[in-house]
């Protein structure tokens, strides 16, 4: 029996009449092979996933191409775009994609819009492929996923071996580009209605509580780090540059934010916090970007409605800027760990050659500072100023500044009484796992490639990638698997 002969049995037509038939051969066939399995002395369970695998693969291609068949012919020959009735429309025009299950082709019809003054094909609107290169939906998620985790090239090989579906990279590449893109646009008019008030609709599903709502603390965490991108401009002068003394890739800030309410950071039984819901924004396209970003982010977390707003950040001047710009009145702490970083700077300054002394004289002044007792750090600092003179005597100096500067961002013990997080570490950890895919090779080395990626990625991480593939089920979210 010929392995070709669902494709043959299954016709064009949706005519779902003749399917038994082919089920009865493919029945036939799958049963052949796994009786050769089942008696293979040197066979596992593995080979029968494969045989499985492999047998139904073409009879779930055929089962596909007739039901995409049936939905074409029932698009009514009108403009999808304008609703206009179309003219002059023909019939079979063939379109082959590649899908799940193999290259699948539709024959559309096809009309002339007058009034959009162009040539339609209502089929295309109806199957979800109209503004799509040779992919199918469940292609499209496929690439976008895979390319947002893994370097383009172990994406091909990883679908391949786990979905059969064989993508060449450079198909690959210019599908996730695609879908980047795509996010760009979605997350572009998700966050202007946010902007124009209608953010309502879109709050997290899982927010979404009857009124009145109980007083709550929304936490804004934000953070920055590096990239290393290409400039296209340079590509293929790399030697010319060196030889010039310019390196040609170069490192950028990628900004990010993240929020959530507080009431959604719970301990687990192990002691470990983990924040139940929670919206993430990562972008390379500078600090305005990440601005518009995360104030949209944080009003879909209940910004508008929040009694309480905190913003937790490293020492980077952007993030109070940012925060007196778009979380006035919000307030602010600063990272415990970057603020110890400063008694270290002093203590250092003080023991520059002994790291035990070093470590004994701050002991004392990291507990008072961690205990919100900033006031006393700082008196203890003038005291140690006033026996040094000099270079050392100019970088305590600065560095009891800088704590006199932020002593109110530093109410660690008040946080702790509250439940809040002390730091950032939640953005930090984020941040870490976006350089994760992002330090790894690959073909985004670009701005515009990058913030594509990103963009995905984040789709993804925030539980919305039903927003971009509706198909996937509304409740599917990564983060609880
Ligand atoms: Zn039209």
């Amino acid at each position: 029996m010929s392995m070709n002969c669902c494709a043959t049995t299954v016709p064009h037509h949706g005519s779902f009449k003749v399917f038994p038939q082919a089920v009865a051969a493919w029945q036939e066939r799958l049963q052949a092979g796994l009786s050769r399995s089942i008696r293979a002395s040197d066979q596992t369970m593995g080979h029968l996933e494969e045989e499985i695998l492999h047998r139904t693969r073409e009879l779930e291609r055929a089962v596909l191409e007739a039901a995409a068949q049936s939905k074409a012919d029932q698009a009514p020959p009108v403009c999808p775009v304008c609703g206009n009735k179309l003219s002059r429309v023909t019939p079979g025009h063939e379109r082959s994609y590649q899908t799940r299950f193999g290259l699948v082709t539709i024959r559309r019809a096809r009309g002339w819009c007058r009034r959009c003054k162009c040539w339609r094909f209502p089929a295309d609107h109806v199957l979800g492929l109209a503004e799509t290169g040779s992919c199918s939906p469940g292609v499209q998620e496929m690439a976008a996923l895979a390319v947002s985790k893994l370097p383009v090239g172990e994406a091909s090989a990883v679908i391949e071996r786990l979905t059969g579906v064989k993508l060449p990279r450079a198909t690959l590449d210019r599908e996730a580009r695609r879908q980047g893109k795509r996010a760009e646009s979605k997350r572009q008019e998700m966050d202007e209605q946010c902007s124009r008030g209608l953010v309502r609709e879109q709050q997290v599903s899982e927010l979404r509580r009857p009124e009145p709502v109980e007083p709550f603390t929304l936490v804004i965490e934000l953070d920055a780090w590096n990239i290393r991108e290409r400039n296209e401009e340079q590509w293929g002068r790399a030697e010319e540059l060196r030889q010039n003394g310019e390196e040609p890739e170069w490192w950028h800030w990628v900004y990010g934010g993240t929020c959530f309410r507080l009431s959604q950071r719970v301990e687990t039984p192990g002691g470990r916090s983990v924040i139940l819901s929670r919206g993430t924004v990562m972008t390379r396209g500078g600090i305005d970007a990440l601005k518009q970003q995360v104030w949209a982010e944080a009003m879909r977390h209940g910004l508008a409605q929040a009694q309480d707003v905190l913003v937790i950040g490293d020492a980077a001047v952007w993030i109070w800027n940012l925060t007196e710009d778009r979380f006035a009145g919000a307030r602010q702490r600063l990272d415990p760990w970057h603020a110890l970083q400063h008694l270290w700077a002093v203590a250092h300054a003080l023991h520059p050659e002994d790291e035990a002394a070093a470590a004994a004289w701050i002991k004392p002044l990291k507990d008072k500072l961690l205990e919100s007792q900033a006031a006393e750090v700082i008196d203890e600092l003038d005291t140690v100023l006033e026996h040094l003179r000099g270079a050392r005597r100019k970088a305590v100096q600065a560095e009891r500044n800088y704590l006199e500067n932020n002593q109110e961002r530093l109410d660690y013990r008040g946080a702790k009484e509250r439940g809040e997080p002390l730091g950032s570490g939640a953005m930090e950890s984020t941040c870490k796992q976006y350089q994760g895919r992002f330090h790894r090779s690959g073909q985004f080395w670009t701005t515009a490639g990058d913030e594509a990626l990103m963009c995905l990625d984040t789709f993804w991480r925030n539980a919305r990638w039903s927003l971009l593939f509706p198909h996937v089920p509304a409740g599917f979210n990564p983060s609880r698997n």
